[in-house]
């Protein structure tokens, strides 16, 4: 994840850049609105940070040729103003959220990460429930912005699970669903309990709840809304 910090205030860009680069972002940074323009028409980023006072100008002229370059880049202004004025144009120009200085860096940093998960599921079919969030086509299951690493069989009982919320599978249906022709194998009773007992665990170890139920005798129920 590229992130292009536009701030003329050298301690505080450097503060922001060292925070986010520890938290893993690759960081690039412009000190003023000519070469913040340069470098968002010769790069791309997936996310921009820029102030509004500037020494050459208003980083708001910015926003509006972001949005006709790189419409795909997300866009969030920090500002010292506190002005309504400037919260409002910045938003009705195309930014994605806005911050007023001084801000905490894990703020600043939960807000970029929740604008990259919203343009990361943009226009692409996502199953929510709570605080997971699950990308049949990518195969990606995410609890929070954090994405789990599943197994193959992990992601397909997950996703099983949760297309038939609230109803009671089998081990039997579980198991040909997970390996169809294959199920009648004397062990694979005991393989669904494995993965499911695993998919639990890196449910639950991510803070997302169990919803996993047992029928004692039958199998299990995913109960959700
Ligand atoms: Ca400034």
């Amino acid at each position: 994840m590229k992130i292009l910090v536009i701030e003329d205030e050298s301690a505080l860009r450097e503060t922001i850049i060292s925070y986010l680069e520890g938290e893993g972002f690759l960081c690039e940074y412009a000190g003023s609105l000519e070469s913040g323009n340069e470098k968002v028409c010769l790069y791309e980023y997936d996310c921009i940070l820029v102030d509004i006072g500037l020494p050459d100008g208003s980083g708001l002229t910015l926003i509006s040729k972001l949005k006709e370059f790189h419409p795909e880049t997300g866009i969030i202004i920090i500002s010292a103003k506190n002005s309504i004025d400037d919260k409002i144009s910045g938003l009705d120009l195309g930014a994605d959220d806005y911050l007023t200085k001084p801000f905490h860096l894990p703020e600043l940093n939960s807000r970029i990460k929740s604008l990259l998960r919203r343009r990361k599921f943009e226009g692409k079919q996502a199953v929510v429930i709570e605080n997971l969030t699950i990308l049949p086509e990518n195969r990606q299951v995410f609890v929070g912005n954090e994405l789990l690493q599943l197994t193959k069989s992990e992601f397909d009982l997950l996703l099983f699970f949760t297309s038939n919320r609230g109803r009671v599978l089998s081990k039997e249906s579980i198991a040909e669903h997970l390996w169809g022709d294959f199920a009648d194998a004397a062990d694979s009773f005991d393989f669904v309990y494995s993965h499911l007992k695993n998919l639990r665990r890196k449910l639950t170890e991510k803070a997302a709840k169990d919803y996993f139920q047992n029928v004692y005798g039958t199998g299990y129920v995913f109960m959700a809304e």
